[in-house]
Parts: structure tokens; sequence; C-alpha cells
């Protein structure tokens, strides 16, 4: 995400500054209203990332939008399950699964795995033919007794970027994270863990050119304040339940995952948009009032029910900025 007052501050002069299209990021359109008549095809979404003058990048509205409107849907980069819910939700798309049967169960040497169905196995052979050759025990004991969760993100990427899937600079236009050097030498010490799991699987160092601590670091920067906690709203009655059941064992989220456009809405106390998902890691952005063409969208990171001070705190904690929102100017 591209908070409203970064570490950082644009070179550009320029109040508004276009970045290279849209198009090239994982966005679906709505295919509900906004069909081009001549060519039969959606048309983008009415939306444009800009650099801004003191909040760094931010997503733009082109045209008005209505209240309650889908802004645009996006598929994420990475995801994972939280490893908790390793048998509840599909290790793809993070879909909850039903003890009704449905979902398909993979084994392999190291693990048992379940998905929800066959198009998301397929989707995720990007990853899972390189990760199903190691044995991850150490790495994920590693993450389970530290109460990790990013560090799956980045294996699951670098097994992409072994299989071909994913370039390694996948991530590269996303701002990281300001970093300690307490949490460079724990990163360092699962750069080791992930390395040597990879290598005790066989996989050459011509394949892993890439995987540099830098790399390991520099992505796990970018996860630390990009990745979203993923909580899925509506579904079936029987889903109500389950989640009901999970915030009793303290784990609504099925999981986290890193979308690129998403990332770029900047953070607002009290938001003109907001991000949902459904039934699984496919996100919407929508609309909560009726936004004017040229106001910026902004989403809000965190609980928006917290007061000033709690808000604050957990904003620069976990995104490194002060914010300056209407609603925080104001005191409330
Ligand atoms: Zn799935
Ligand atoms: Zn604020």
């Amino acid at each position: 995400m591209s908070p409203v007052t970064r570490l950082y501050t644009p070179l550009l002069k320029n109040k508004l500054h276009k970045l290279p299209a849209l198009s090239s990021f994982s966005t679906t359109t709505p295919n509900y209203n906004t069909t081009d008549q001549q060519t039969n095809r959606p048309s983008p979404p009415p939306i444009q990332v800009s650099i801004t003058e003191s909040a760094g990048r931010g997503v733009f509205a082109t045209r008005s939008i209505g209240a309650g409107d889908l802004i645009h849907t996006a598929k994420p980069l990475i995801t994972h399950p939280s490893i908790s819910l390793l048998s509840d939700v599909c290790y793809f798309c993070l879909k909850r699964l039903h003890s009704g049967g449905g979902s398909i169960q993979v084994n392999s040497q190291y693990q048992t795995i379940h998905f929800c169905s066959e198009d998301c196995i397929q989707q995720s052979n990007g990853f899972y033919e390189v990760e199903k050759q190691a044995d991850w025990s150490a790495y994920d004991e590693h993450c389970r007794v530290l109460g990790l969760k990013y560090p799956h993100l980045v294996k699951r990427l670098a097994c992409m970027v072994i299989s071909g899937a994913a370039p390694a600079e996948s991530l590269d236009i996303l701002q990281p994270a300001g970093l300690i050097p307490e949490m460079i030498l724990e990163m360092e010490n699962e750069f080791g863990l992930l390395k040597s799991t990879l290598t005790k699987a066989g996989f050459k160092d011509a394949q892993m050119e890439f995987l540099t601590k830098q790399w390991y670091i520099g992505v796990l920067a970018r996860i630390r304040i990009n990745a979203f906690r993923i909580e899925l709203v509506g579904g079936s009655y029987e889903d109500l339940l389950l989640s009901a059941a999970a915030s009793v064992d303290a784990e609504s989220a099925v999981g986290n995952a890193v979308y690129i456009l998403p990332s770029f809405y900047n953070h607002d106390c009290d938001p003109n948009s907001h991000i949902i998902w459904i039934e699984n890691v496919n996100a919407r952005l929508k609309a909560l009032r009726d936004i004017e063409a040229g106001e910026e969208l902004r989403i809000c990171y965190i609980d928006a029910s917290m007061d000033h001070g709690a808000r604050q705190n957990l904003l620069f904690e976990g995104f490194g900025f002060r914010c300056k929102c209407p609603r925080c100017l104001s005191g409330d």
C-alpha cells in the first residue's frame, strides 16, 4: 500500500503524473455496465494511478462513480492460506472448503493440501510443482514458533520464480517497508532456511540465481506493508457459522495475499472506497459513497472504529506514516 505520508517524497513536481498503463497489472474489469459499444469489450476501470504531491502514488477516479458501485476487481499475485486453516481453505484461492465434500486432496511426499477445484490445482502448478519437491518442515516450524505469516508468501513467490511462472522482480513496483537492523537479521536467518530447503531438494544454483539475501529482504519488506489480510464476507450460511467458529479460535482471516493495483490505494480513516472479498481471494474494490471524477480513491488499512491515538500508533508501527487525513486533522 502507499500510505498518505510516506518515508519518501515523490521527485516529480507535476501534481499528477501518469504511471504505466494499468492494463499491465492483473486487474479485471467489471462487465456489468461498462461495455464498449463498438468493440463489445469491457472498457477499462474508471481509475488511473498517478503521483500525488504529498502522498506518493495514488488511485484517482477518471469519471464519477456512484455509492456502492464496483470500481474494479483484482486478482492476487501471491496468496497463502493461514497455516491453521490448511485443511479448511483452498490452497490457492483461499475459498472455504465444506465438510460435505467437493474439495480435492493432493498428497505429496511431504504434505497433504486441499483445493476447491481443478482450476485452482492448475493455477497452482506455477509454484506447487517446485514446492512439493522440498521438505519445508524446518521453514514452517521456524514461522510457527515466531508466529510469522509473510515468509510463506516469499516462499511461494520463490517457487513461482524457479518454475518460471513469475519474474523475480514481480513486486519491485511496490513500496518497501523501512527496516530496522533486528528485522534484517531475522530475515537473513529465514533466507538461509529457504535457500537450504531448496538446495536439499536438489535445485541447482543456476535455477536459484535470483535467490539472494537482498532479494529475500526486498520481497519481504514489500510484503510487510502491502499484503492484505483476507477475510471473506458473505457466502453461505455454513460460511457464516465457520467464520463465527473461526473468530472464537482467534483466526478469522483465511490467509494473506499480495496485489499490485489495490496496493496503490492510499489510506484514509474515513475512506470513500473499500476492498472486500466475497468467496475467495479475488478482491472487489467498491465505492462507499458518491465519488467525483478526479477525486482520489482511498481505503482504510485498519479498523476505522479505533480512536485517533490508536489509529495513529497502528498506522505508524504497521505502515510507517502519520495519518493526516481530514478525520485525523479534525482530531476525531
Ligand atoms: Zn480454489
Ligand atoms: Zn487518518
